[in-house]
């Protein structure tokens, strides 16, 4: 089964309200085990809501529509639908006696348009509002031969869940087919989009059951699985068939199956093998310390460390030696390793790790001037070993910041794989 939702209202069409109930009633919808195929916003216009309808009626089994059932004259819901479906509109006594002991409970006069909201299109459920004063209206009918559900909610965040929740999904529940969904989401850092598809679509594609969706942003690739099935068992089983397989292809490039985020992986990783980290921070100012401290129980594992954003704090706080600044540059492989290698001595962690490097917009300084903006080095000291990866990312100074704490936590995770 396939849902369109439509949000009418022109405020939606501006820079300064969003659709949320979509988003809301998407996740209700997905919890039935509904797709969401379409959303359409669209203006508080007749022919506009018309046309609207019109294609969502040939298209969609369910349609909800949020908004326009006020009073108003450009509330324009019921209209719309009752004329695609060439259906009247009936005045209905009892709503509107409900509507009039509404107001008159707060000693007001019902203004006479207010009469609008009793009024329902022929031969449509009417689904009381726990919350407002415009009831919502279902139709289980027939289009060109084909079954539709079509449901009209009122536009208020508020009175829409509440309606959703203790009226339409009760009824959708029965009417509906079982169905249970099974989520899965696998992570993978610093991989490029296309790399990781044109290794995964070949296995995902032959799973046509199962809705695959590949997001990429912040320096993660993120493929989400969906199975609806009629038993969860079902669901689930098949997407974990799924997954395994797209984790023996994709192996350690793979972090997170659960949902974990890439710093809760490396905290358990270190805390598994009873290891400490320790950081010494120049471009990033402190950001991977906050990626990791923002985990609770991160204490276990982080010990801390420095933001040395000076060459004096380098010296200072990390014992690099001020000649090999004056030397290389603050940007560079050997500062790089003697930040990783002096934050570990200084705080007795078993893994140093250090970024530095150069976030833009202005170039660096003195030995540094000839180097690119976005050129990062990342050092990583044990007790056998030091490692540097240099670096050249894209990108405004947010973004290099955030890739360059990306890379060293995938460092550490690659470090101990
Ligand atoms: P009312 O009786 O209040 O007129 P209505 O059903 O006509 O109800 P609208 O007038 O379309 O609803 O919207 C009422 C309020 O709800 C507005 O503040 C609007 O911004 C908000 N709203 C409407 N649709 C949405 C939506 N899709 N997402 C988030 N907010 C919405």
């Amino acid at each position: 089964m396939q849902a369109e939702i439509i949000a009418a209202g022109s405020e939606m069409l501006t820079p300064h309200r969003q659709d949320t109930n979509s988003l809301y009633l998407t996740a209700q919808l997905n919890d039935l085990g509904v797709e969401v195929a379409f959303k359409t916003i669209v203006g508080d216009n007749l022919d506009h809501l018309i046309g609207a309808a019109r294609t969502a009626f040939s298209r969609a089994d369910i349609i909800i529509f949020s908004g326009g059932l006020g009073p108003t004259e450009d509330d324009l819901t019921r209209e719309a639908v009752a004329a695609t479906l060439n259906l009247p509109i009936q005045r209905d006594p009892i709503i509107l006696t409900a509507l009039y002991k509404r107001f008159a409970a707060r000693q007001m006069v019902m203004p006479p348009n207010n009469a609008k909201q009793a009024d329902v299109i022929e031969g449509a459920t009417i689904l009381a509002n726990p919350v407002g004063s415009a009831p919502g209206q279902l139709l289980d009918t027939v289009v060109d031969g084909y079954r539709k559900i079509i449901i009209l909610l009122p536009g208020p965040p508020r009175e829409l869940k509440a309606l959703f929740e203790e009226v339409v999904k009760p009824i959708l529940t029965t009417t509906l087919p079982t169905r249970h969904i099974a989520h899965r989401i696998l992570r993978m850092p610093l991989i490029p989009e296309s790399q990781v598809d044109a290794r995964t679509s070949p296995i995902y594609r032959e799973y046509t059951d199962i809705q695959t969706t590949i997001l990429a942003g912040h320096g993660e690739i993120q493929l989400h699985f969906t199975s609806s099935k009629t038993t969860l068992i079902e669901a689930q089983a098949r997407v974990d068939e799924l997954t395994s397989r797209i984790e023996t292809e994709m192996q350690d490039a793979i972090f997170s199956s659960q949902g974990e985020s890439l710093e809760e992986v490396v905290l358990l990783m270190l805390e598994m093998r009873h290891l400490t980290l320790a950081a010494a921070e120049s471009c990033t100012g402190g950001l991977l310390a906050q990626r990791l401290t923002a985990i609770p129980n991160s204490s276990r594992s982080f010990v801390g460390g420095a933001v040395v954003y000076t060459p004096e704090m380098k010296t200072r706080f990390a014992d690099v030696p001020s000649e090999m600044i004056e030397a290389h540059g603050t940007v560079s492989p050997e500062v790089a390793r003697a930040l990783a290698e002096g934050i570990r001595n200084r705080t007795g962690a078993a893994l140093g790790i250090s970024i530095t490097g150069i976030a833009g917009p202005t170039p660096g300084t003195g030995p540094d001037a000839e180097k690119p903006i976005g050129r990062i080095y990342i050092g990583l000291a044990d007790d056998r070993e030091t490692k540097v990866n240099e670096l050249n990312l894209m990108g405004d100074r947010d973004m290099i910041r955030w890739w360059a704490s990306q890379h060293a936590l995938e460092m550490v995770r690659q470090s101990l794989l």
